[in-house]
């Protein structure tokens, strides 16, 4: 952790940090952190891995997990499975798709969800707060108001997309409150340690480190990790596959969780991101840690 620490320092002042939403473009971008949590509660970090940190689109997996095991199969008739080849935020393929998102782990996709959840749960991002602190096994986890306050304040893009999929019967509830759940969602704080522990339970057939017991069906773990694989890198999941062979999830606030089924999660993290929205120090860092584990299993 050490070595991968320093050498993906490197990687400082490549790329920008994302100012679409104001309160992001204040994080220091000198900041890096690396943690994982290994399918035994092993927990290894290093660099800046205790600071929280807005964990943007890495909450599109809790959504989803979430709006999976309430409603199963049945979501796919609201979401698509495969990648978008469009920006995170883009609004043409809603239009000639009827109002049906790509995939869960795009804007529009992650709206449904949350749209979902609000039938669900009287209070939707509370819950998955909850859920969040479970899973990490911390209870001080925040859902940061400023930066939510920003998103809401800047929403016009992510409103758009919400009302032309309402307009095609996609979003059964107030258009206003799904985009607040989302946006709380999005605007939790937790930090590389929180993030590889909550996780795990993709790396561990389902089963929840911190809570030790089952969270998801076995199943479904190998599923969500697909949609990792193939969604969850924005416009560069193949590069990133390429590079890492992980199933993965960005975020613009610069976070990475990617994971090892079977073995371990790791959150990689570092504000500055590439022109595709991922962090430049974190997929490097997670792009050694590949090698070093090949190199590894192969006794080199
Ligand atoms: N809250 C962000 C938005 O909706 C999430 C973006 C991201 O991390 O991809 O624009």
């Amino acid at each position: 952790m050490e070595d991968i620490n320093e050498r993906a320092r490197t990687k400082l002042g490549t790329g920008r940090v994302a100012d679409y939403i104001p309160a992001l473009a204040e994080q220091d971008a000198n900041k890096f952190g690396i943690a994982i949590c290994t399918n035994e509660g092993e927990v290894y970090a290093a660099g800046d891995a205790q600071e929280p940190f807005s964990i943007q689109s890495i909450s599109k997996v809790f959504l989803l997990t979430l709006s999976l095991r309430v409603y199963g199969n049945e979501l796919w008739e609201r979401v698509g499975l495969n990648p978008s080849g469009m920006p995170f935020n883009s609004l043409t393929q809603l239009e000639a798709e009827r109002g049906k998102p790509r995939n869960p782990f795009i804007n529009a996709g992650a709206i449904v969800v949350a749209d979902r959840l609000v039938s669900a749960f009287a209070t939707p991002s509370k819950h998955l707060r909850d859920v969040a602190r479970k899973l990490s096994g911390n209870e001080s986890i925040l859902i940061d108001a400023r930066v939510q306050e920003s998103e809401w304040q800047h929403r016009s893009r992510n409103a758009a997309m919400a009302y032309l999929m309402k307009s095609f019967g996609n979003i059964d509830n107030d258009v206003d409150q799904v985009l607040h759940s989302y946006f709380s969602c999005c605007s939790l704080a937790m930090s590389c340690v929180d993030l590889a522990v909550a996780l795990n339970y993709l790396a561990a057939d389902g089963h929840a480190q911190a809570m030790g017991e089952p969270f998801i069906a076995p199943d479904l773990a190998r599923k969500i990790n697909s949609i990792m694989f193939t969604c969850g890198m924005y416009d560069a999941a193949g590069d990133f596959a390429y590079r890492v062979g992980l199933p993965a999830k960005s975020g613009v606030g610069g976070g990475i969780v990617a994971i090892v089924p079977g073995k371990l999660s790791v959150c990689a993290w570092s504000p500055a991101l590439d022109e595709n929205g991922n962090s430049v120090a974190a997929q490097y860092a997670l792009e050694l840690l590949a090698e070093e584990m090949v190199r590894q299993q192969l006794g080199h």
